[in-house]
């Protein structure tokens, strides 16, 4: 199998980091080197935005958008672990999150294009081979959420999942020509879902 850049999207609770671990298995499995990460980052940056999503610091969502823009240039270019770094070492990389969710997250509150145009400098940077898509209903995550979360976070409302949900669907249309995508249905058992995505990257 070629070196690949695996992206996972989806809105809060419909099951990435699950399967993002679950792809990681079997690509090390596999024999391939993996690299799996996420967004936002672990960086500062990254951590400035999950201290925003926590609660414990007002940004308005322009500025949320544009904190995650540099976030993942960092994610991208940073010379000790960035992907192009980790590309160039031989990884295949599984990312938990990429721009589709800048798109659909700040799309809500910003206007999409701008985010779009904000956050070209990485699409014309680093592409997914795959954007794994995966779709469930807002009231499904939400009842995820609630089971296993104590404290529920900014964007983790029913109406906002909805509308995140809306935000992406419109990103897939806009970008669909440019863009390698695949939907999976996310209302499936952990084992269909990941049977799902197996099937789409071994396509490739
Ligand atoms: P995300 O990373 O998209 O927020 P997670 O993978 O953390 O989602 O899943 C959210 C919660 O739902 C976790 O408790 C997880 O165990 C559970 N979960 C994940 N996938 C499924 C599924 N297909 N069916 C039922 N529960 C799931």
């Amino acid at each position: 199998m070629k070196q690949l850049f695996i992206a996972f999207e989806g809105i809060d609770g419909s099951g990435k980091s699950t399967q993002v671990k679950l792809l990681t298995d079997k690509l090390i499995a596999a024999g391939n080197k993996v690299y799996t990460t996420f967004e936002p980052t672990d960086s500062p940056i990254g951590s400035l935005i999950r201290n925003i999503f926590k609660g414990r610091m007002a940004a308005d969502h322009k500025t949320i958008a544009a904190l995650n823009v540099a976030d993942r240039l960092d994610h991208l270019h940073n010379e000790i672990n960035g992907l192009l770094k980790k590309l160039e070492e031989g990884y295949t990389i599984v990312t938990d999150r990429y721009y589709f969710s800048s798109y659909a997250y700040h799309g809500v509150h910003v206007d999409i294009d701008w985010v779009i145009a904000a956050n070209a400098m990485s699409a014309a940077t680093l592409k997914p081979d795959i954007n794994i898509f995966i779709d469930v209903a807002p009231e499904v995550s939400m009842q995820r959420l609630n089971n296993t979360r104590g404290t529920i976070e900014l964007y983790e409302t029913l109406d906002n999942l909805q509308q995140v949900r809306n935000k992406f669907l419109e990103a897939f249309e806009k970008l669909g020509g440019e863009e390698k995508i695949v939907t999976i249905n996310g209302n499936q058992t952990v084992g269909e879902i990941a049977e799902d995505v197996w099937k789409e990257v071994s396509r490739l």
